[in-house]
């Protein structure tokens, strides 16, 4: 079946870090944008003769922001980059053509377990979209959830504030922020110095109960998928969504 083409409208734009720039966008013809938390659309974007298609991983909160239809999409600035130039460009009322959502990076009807989902970067926009349910099932269905997102400074911290409201609401869910170049002056309980896939050891990744969720830097995922294997985890119990592009 042919994949449809449909255009979005963007409706606003604010940069949520020094680096990065939240874009929310509707279908310029009205319809609702469904998806489910975890997915990504992919954008196409006319460049010097080419066609690019650059995917971005959906950030909305679904029940709280999702009540018109819209999505928001956070873009990392890219120096030099093709497509993320031009989304930094673009005013509310511009369009660009997109497909989706698409993408098995979601939440599955999992046993109670214990989820490891670690990110760096805008890599933790889809687990800010997973929030309502991991929300439910931490308090619903004995299941725990520790998030590590990892950046390079405490300005950096994308959506921080969320994940630590979440984390202060239900004891089943914690929040690491983990700073590879430096730490705030104060660091809360929460905030540590160090890459995300070092960082994890801390919470002492089970094969026998927990499931990981990884996302963002390529080289991340693969060192942090390379130790988990070692370590005894089926690939099953490895989601991965690598942010890399094809053209
Ligand atoms: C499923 C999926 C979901 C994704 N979700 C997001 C998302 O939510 N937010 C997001 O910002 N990106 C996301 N990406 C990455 C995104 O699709 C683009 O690859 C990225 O925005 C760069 O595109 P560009 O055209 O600007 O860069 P290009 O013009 O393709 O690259 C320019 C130069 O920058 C390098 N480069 C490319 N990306 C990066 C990077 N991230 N950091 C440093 N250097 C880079 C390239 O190697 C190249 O040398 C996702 C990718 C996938 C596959």
């Amino acid at each position: 079946m042919a994949i449809k083409k449909f255009e979005l409208k963007l409706q606003s734009a604010r940069m949520v870090t020094p680096r990065v720039r939240e874009l929310t966008f509707a279908r310029s013809d009205g319809e609702p944008l469904d998806y489910i938390p975890g997915q990504f659309v992919t954008l196409h974007m006319e460049h010097e003769g080419k066609m690019l298609r650059r995917s971005y991983s959906i950030a909305s909160i679904p029940e709280a922001e999702v009540e018109d239809g819209s999505i928001s999409v956070a873009v990392t600035h890219v120096e030099g980059g093709r497509a993320t130039g031009r989304l930094f460009a673009m005013e509310p009322g511009d369009t660009v053509e997109a497909v989706g959502p698409f993408g098995r990076f979601i939440l599955r009807d999992d046993a109670p377990c214990r989820y490891l989902l670690v990110a760096t970067g805008t890599g933790v926009t889809p687990y800010r979209a997973m929030l309502p349910e991991l929300e439910r099932r931490v308090d619903l269905e004995d299941f725990q959830v520790e998030l590590f997102l990892g950046v390079r400074k405490p300005e950096e911290l994308l959506y921080g504030e969320d994940f630590q409201s979440v984390a202060e609401k239900h004891q089943g869910f914690n929040f690491h922020a983990c700073y590879s170049r430096e730490l705030p002056g104060q660091p809360g309980p929460y905030e540590h110095k160090g890459y995300v896939q070092d960082l994890l050891d801390t919470v002492e990744p089970d094969p026998k109960r927990d499931v990981v969720y990884l996302c963002g830097n390529p080289e991340m995922i693969d060192v942090a998928a390379g130790k988990l294997k070692e370590a005894g985890f089926p690939v099953g119990n490895i989601r991965r969504e690598k942010y890399v592009s094809s053209n």
